[in-house]
């Protein structure tokens, strides 16, 4: 039988996921980056899995919108600019922060967050890929007992769906976490969490697709993407060249609403741009990786430093590095963790965050156009995501059915969940 042709774009976690799938199994796979691997948010993020964590729209988010399109200190951050895509966005964003909304998207997000975490241990440890993979949940640290309560209900919704949330306040807090300032208030540890180094886990991602005969092609862009009779049919790059698959994976990121447009498909995506620096080994470490309600900093403790990270700012597909804003992060984290201000930043980074207005990921074969299916939109979550939907990817296309309904997924109908037409060409 002829080896399935499939072209990935994007080399992030969604679309080397993908790939790994795919040739386990035997496919003909092809990835194209733009880039080099572990350039992008994929290898620069917190490094978090955290399994439900909730979505960015949510009650009371549109409550703070104002202050937060005022704010240039705040960390979520709106920078008006001539974009029409900007406002539709919002409005949709406005939409999925109803209390009714945000419990659905939960629903969903505590089922596949099981899933994702399952997986994501599955393909490091069947794979060997040395990234410092922990499982000692994630805590989320209070300065403030207001917002330290209202907290509750949220960590009492995921015990509901069998999550494990212990709870730390006073001296339990200060005697499990003795990193962290005197005055705070507690923290919540979502205990079926964990964290593992982006960067490694890129890498190892990278070595693994090429050992099981994928092909990674990097400073590779993509310009275009040809389809005849509504059917995809080749790559074009902007080096001249034409690769032709049976199937492309559009898993390019924040940069996949472009690169969709140039075979007519819509894919409305803001980029969501976020930073990180590096401390050299500080002198407190925070036993387990850490989100600091009241900074919105994440804190993980990385082989070679303490990487602190966060920020959303919705500036397009800009990815210059305004040094002010990620020293935020430095001031946001001193008010937590002892002694960190003293310590010495060894590298600053940015990078974007493909967001959906509905905060749920956008998986599933495109609409209208066979043989194309896209794998994006995953946020502030896709370290954890990103193997579950590349296996989703390599099931659709290798067996035409998915293991989980992709429903959820669809981007309010433009994409479908169903079975594609049957490879051959
Ligand atoms: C500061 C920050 C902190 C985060 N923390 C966490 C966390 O703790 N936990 C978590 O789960 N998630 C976290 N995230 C989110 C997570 O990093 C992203 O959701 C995830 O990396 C998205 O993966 P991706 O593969 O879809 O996209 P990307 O990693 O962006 O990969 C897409 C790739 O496509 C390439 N590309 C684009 N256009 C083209 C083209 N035309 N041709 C070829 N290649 C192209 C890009 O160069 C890029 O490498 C964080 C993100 C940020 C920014």
């Amino acid at each position: 039988m002829k080896q399935r042709k499939i072209i990935v774009i994007g080399g992030g976690i969604v679309g080397l996921s993908a790939a790994l799938y795919l040739s386990r199994r035997g496919a003909d796979v092809t990835v194209l980056e733009r880039d080099r691997i572990g350039d992008g948010a994929s290898a620069g993020n917190a490094g978090i899995l955290a399994q439900a964590h909730p979505p960015l729209p949510r009650p009371g988010m549109l409550r703070s919108a104002v202050r937060m399109v005022l704010d240039r200190k705040s960390p979520v951050f709106v920078r008006l600019r001539m974009d029409r895509s900007l406002l539709p966005f919002l409005a949709r964003f406005a939409m999925a922060c109803t209390g009714k909304r945000f419990m659905d998207s939960m629903d969903v997000l505590c089922d596949v967050g099981r899933e994702a975490g399952a997986c994501f241990r599955e393909l490091v440890e069947a794979e060997r890929i040395d990234c410092g993979y922990s499982s000692t949940g994630w805590l989320e640290v209070f300065r403030d007992r207001d917002h330290y309560e209202a907290a509750l209900p949220l960590a009492e919704l995921l015990r509901e769906r069998g999550y494990r949330v212990r709870e730390r306040t006073g001296s339990e807090f200060r005697n499990a976490e003795p990193a962290f300032v005197e005055t705070l208030h507690g923290g919540l540890l979502f205990e079926d969490s964990g964290f593992a180094h982006p960067g490694r886990v890129m890498d190892g991602l990278a070595t693994a697709v090429r050992r099981h005969g994928g092909t990674i092609l990097e400073s590779c862009q993509v310009e275009r993407i040809v389809s005849r009779n509504n059917r995809f049919r080749q790559v074009l790059t902007t080096g001249g060249e034409t690769l032709e698959g049976d199937d492309l994976v559009l898993a390019a990121g924040a940069w996949s609403t472009g690169l969709a447009r140039t075979c007519g498909l819509n894919l409305p995506l803001q980029a969501g741009k976020g930073y990180h620096l590096v401390l050299e080994e500080t002198t407190h470490r925070p036993t387990t990786t850490s989100v600091l309600a009241e900074s919105f900093v994440a804190v993980t403790p990385l082989e070679g430093g303490l990487r602190l990270a966060g920020t959303v700012e919705l500036a397009g597909l800009d990815l210059s590095m305004n040094t002010t804003r990620c020293r935020q992060l430095l001031r946001g984290a001193a008010e937590y963790i002892r002694g960190i201000d003293q310590a010495r930043v060894q590298s600053t980074w940015c990078g974007l965050r493909p967001l959906t207005a509905s905060g749920l990921p956008a998986i599933g074969w495109a609409g209208g156009l066979d043989r194309v299916f896209v794998a994006t939109g995953h946020a502030m979550m896709g370290f954890l995501l990103g193997p579950l939907t590349g296996r989703l990817a390599a099931e659709a296309i290798l067996d035409g059915r998915t293991s989980l309904d992709l429903a959820p997924f669809d981007m309010g109908g433009r994409l479908s969940a169903g079975s594609s037409p049957p490879p051959s060409r």
